[in-house]
């Protein structure tokens, strides 16, 4: 057989297999391994490379995809000296995912602004890029998934794809009241994850007042106790963020920019 046609056959083979990177790469390849006399298992090797590369890029993109993060946000965009109420330490350890692997919860409390959704995503961020499913929701959200789901005689499934990532993010408990059905979905999705796959919270409502937005305190009792059970639990009560730079803001639009407020 002439090299050509054991070439063309090498493309036929690669683009077969849809190791479509190999073959592109492969020209340059074959040419840098004559140039430099590769052996076979350096010039393979190299090769291989590129599909592997191109494979963990295409994984992290579908990852990344089915997250639905709302935002870029990563842990070292969080200004810790700004929010004190925040343990460093704490979050650097959690951004380890080692409680991924005992299905710890993280909740997150304190009133707007304060950052709960920006640690929630960054740590969503961190999961993906170690390669974990990861799934970002508001609770509002769910509620009216779930809501969908049962009309449409899909509970079951939908609850399945709740209990799939190894990390979900559910946003934003507390702004809307849970009654009913909202309730039974998110007790269902907690109760479901339980020591099985971790859960990350976000609430404006401390521990203590769960039981006002849900009509049946004794359902947000046994949510609180799963939630809790093995978590780690961030009280955020310093001052919103926003409210902050727009305070910086405007204190510098002033006459006489930051003094003003020291007379
Ligand atoms: P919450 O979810 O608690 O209401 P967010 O996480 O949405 O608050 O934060 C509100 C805004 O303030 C966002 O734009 C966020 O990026 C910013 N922010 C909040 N806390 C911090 C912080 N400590 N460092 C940097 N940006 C912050
Ligand atoms: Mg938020």
């Amino acid at each position: 057989m002439s090299a050509d046609s054991l070439y063309q056959q090498l493309r036929g083979q690669l683009a077969y297999l849809r190791l479509t990177a190999t073959a592109e790469a492969l020209p340059s390849h074959l040419d840098h391994a004559v140039k430099n006399k590769l052996g076979p298992s350096a010039f393979l090797t190299r090769l291989l490379e590129v599909e592997v590369t191109a494979t963990e890029a295409r994984r992290h993109a579908g990852l990344e995809r089915f997250a639905r993060l709302p935002a870029p946000w990563r842990i070292d965009d969080f200004d810790f000296d700004a929010q004190p109420a925040v343990d460093q330490a704490m979050v650097r350890e959690l951004a380890t995912l080692r409680f991924l692997d005992d299905a710890t919860n993280v909740l997150l409390i304190g009133p707007p602004g304060v950052g709960k959704t920006m640690l929630a995503v960054a740590l969503g961020r961190a999961s993906i890029d170690a390669g974990y499913r990861t799934y970002y929701t508001t609770a509002a959200e769910l509620a009216a998934r779930c809501h969908r789901a049962a009309l449409e005689g899909r509970w079951a499934t939908t609850m399945r794809f709740y209990a799939g990532p190894r990390l979900l993010i559910i946003d934003e408990v507390g702004y809307l009241p849970l009654a009913g059905e909202a309730a039974a979905a998110l007790f269902q999705v907690i109760t479901q994850r339980y020591l099985k796959g971790s859960i990350c919270l976000t609430t404006n409502l401390g521990v203590g007042s769960w039981g006002t937005i849900f009509d049946d305190p004794m359902v947000a009792a046994a949510m609180l106790d799963r939630l809790l059970h093995r978590s780690v639990v961030f009280n955020i009560d310093g001052d919103s963020y926003r409210m902050r730079a727009h305070r910086a803001r405007a204190e510098r639009l002033r006459p006489g920019g930051g003094d003003a407020k020291r007379r």
